[in-house]
């Protein structure tokens, strides 16, 4: 079984001591490929060179909408060059529910970052809580990204429709092991099977069977077990399309 994990961040401090470790514990759980992604210009550098050192990881670059102070603003001349090895602007995106930035601003640094995906030509990979209708508005403004993912999308079945009609994707982690969600499992079944992505947000949001530990990609097994369950598939059925999924929109070589 072949997975990717579309959507981590292994620049983390968590994983500063055992990046070796918790890779192989990765590849052992199957996964051939991780996207990690940076979340503000300081990891930029780093996240380039996880990709460089380790040739399962491929990086996206971008800031992230709790990380965008209005000093970011100039920096972000700079990300078409940090980009020029990544295989996504990202993270990237609108928050509504937090209290670090308003959205005005979040929406001033997220400008030029989707600008930037389009003149690249690289897909995005979008964090977005309570602003669809914001990041809608953005897109019919200035364009559609080209292609990408919302990373543990969290709208309704009707928005995943909406936003499939721009050519993008949803990549789902321990969410899904929640199992609690009618709303969830709607979304899921309507973007299975083409798009539909696996991911895990390591070291962030363990799934249940993990809890109270730091998330790590290895954990992916988890997520594609619950995601398999929900939608009544066998698991090798949906690491396959999600894997080919990741191939397509990130255009990766396993
Ligand atoms: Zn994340």
């Amino acid at each position: 079984m072949r997975l990717v994990d579309v959507h981590c961040h292994l620049e983390s401090e968590a994983f500063r001591d055992n990046l070796d470790d918790v890779l192989a514990m990765s590849r052992r759980a199957g996964v051939c490929k991780l996207i990690t992604a940076s979340t503000d210009p300081s990891q930029w550098a780093v996240s380039a060179a996880l990709a460089r050192r380790y040739a399962m990881v491929e990086y996206a670059a971008g800031v992230h909408p709790w990380y965008c102070p209005e000093e970011t603003l100039p920096q972000l001349s700079r990300l078409p060059e940090a980009a020029s090895g990544a295989v996504a602007i990202g993270e990237i995106g609108l928050d509504a529910k937090t209290q670090r930035f308003p959205l005005a601003l979040q929406m001033e640094v997220f400008t030029p970052q989707l600008k930037t995906a389009q003149a690249l030509n690289l897909p995005v990979i979008l964090h977005c809580r309570g602003a669809f209708n914001e990041m809608l508005q953005l897109f019919k403004q200035h364009g559609p990204p080209p292609g990408g993912i919302f990373h543990n999308f969290s709208g309704s079945p009707e928005l995943a429709e909406q936003f499939m009609e721009y050519g993008l994707s949803f990549s789902l982690g321990g969410v899904l092991t929640w199992r609690n969600s009618i709303k969830r499992v709607r979304v899921l079944r309507r973007i299975y099977p083409d798009h539909f992505l696996l991911e895990t947000d390591a070291p962030d949001i363990p799934p249940v069977e993990a809890r109270g530990t730091v998330n790590t990609p290895a954990n992916i097994l988890y997520n594609l077990k619950a995601a398999a369950e929900l939608l009544e598939v066998p698991a090798e059925v949906v690491a396959e399309a999600t894997t080919r999924n990741a191939i397509r929109i990130f255009k990766l070589q396993l």
